[in-house]
């Protein structure tokens, strides 16, 4: 392999690091404790595994957690009546509704009915205004974690040609914007983008959000390139359940300057900025100096 690994997995750890110690200095020096409202409805298997994951870390880094279970066939009255609830909480610095909802709910409407300064998922259409007009706002945590990480391995961004594969509202979208906040030239390739390996070829920085395992093989590379791979797939290979990204890392990682692994990836950023963006909001809400480093 000749590509430098990038290690989603320790940047996390150091991520959730400074959180923590920022979360120690708001109790010290302000008795001031984050809290982060976490809203299930329904009982779908992965989102139970996000949902305890989460919980989990936000109080392993000294955060308050209120997790919020509702049935699968709760009214869209009653979790629209617990967001207000938690809105008005001063206690709640963040809330989360795990997505998908269940198909009688609308999606759009709920997540527009949390109050943007806590919506540390970063979809309220405000925090996406926001985002595309280059002001302060709530950051997507995925595409967050994407550009910590890119930062961080190459310092400036500024001038490289970038490739988003995939224009989703919680990955693509933000993420392009990001890029083009630091100043990437960005280009967005989806389903229907004429002649994608020549668009990708010529990305010193591919960002891969599709959901298609191992769709982009090494040869579509430029050489020294760094490969973000946002992609988590489980497919059966030799007879066991192994998790992919949508980037073929073997052949990739022949041809890149850097790599991220799926496992071990994009994956651990995630929660680690979904930490971050919650003392990022209770310090705004606070009107205390936010912490250096953990928003874009
Ligand atoms: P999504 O909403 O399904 O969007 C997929 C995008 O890929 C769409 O824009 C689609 O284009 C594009 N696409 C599909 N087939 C394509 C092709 N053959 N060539 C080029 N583009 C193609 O997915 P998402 O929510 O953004 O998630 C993408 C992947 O990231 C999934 O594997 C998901 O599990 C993973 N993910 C990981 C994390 C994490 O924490 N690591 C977080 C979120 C998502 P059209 O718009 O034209 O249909």
């Amino acid at each position: 392999m000749a590509a430098t690994l990038i290690d989603g997995k320790a940047f996390a750890a150091k991520v959730r690091g400074q959180v923590a110690e920022h979360v120690a200095r708001l109790k010290e020096e302000h008795g001031i404790t984050p809290g982060l409202a976490v809203v299930l409805v329904g009982e779908d298997p992965a989102s139970q595994v996000y949902v305890r994951s989460k919980g989990k870390q936000t109080v392993e880094v000294g955060m308050n957690s209120y997790e919020h279970k509702l049935d699968a066939d709760t009214p869209e009255a009653d979790l629209l009546a617990l967001i207000d609830q938690l809105n008005n909480d001063p206690a709640v610095n963040g809330i989360l509704v795990q997505l998908p909802l269940p198909k009688h709910m609308n999606e759009e409407l709920v997540i527009n009915s949390i109050a943007p300064e806590k919506d540390v998922d970063g979809f309220h259409i405000s925090n996406v205004g926001l985002l595309g007009t280059g002001q302060k706002s709530m950051v997507p945590c995925t595409p967050l974690g994407c550009l910590m990480m890119l930062r961080d391995h190459h310092g400036s961004l500024s001038g490289m040609d970038a490739v988003v594969i995939g224009r989703s509202n919680i990955v693509g979208k933000p993420m392009a914007q990001l890029l083009l906040g630091d100043s990437c030239t960005v280009t967005i390739a989806h389903s229907r983008t004429k002649d994608l390996p020549d668009v990708v070829r010529r990305a010193d920085i591919v960002v891969a959000a599709v959901g298609r395992p191992e769709m982009v093989p090494g040869d579509w590379i430029k050489e020294g390139a760094t490969v973000i791979d946002v992609g988590i797939n489980r497919i059966e290979r030799d007879g066991k359940n192994v998790l992919v990204g949508d980037v073929d890392f073997a052949s990739a990682a022949e041809r890149a300057g850097a790599i991220t692994p799926v496992p071990g990836g994009v994956g651990p950023m995630t929660i680690a900025c979904l930490l971050a963006n919650t003392v990022t909001a209770c310090c705004r809400a606070h009107n205390l100096a936010e912490p250096e480093g953990l928003t874009a």
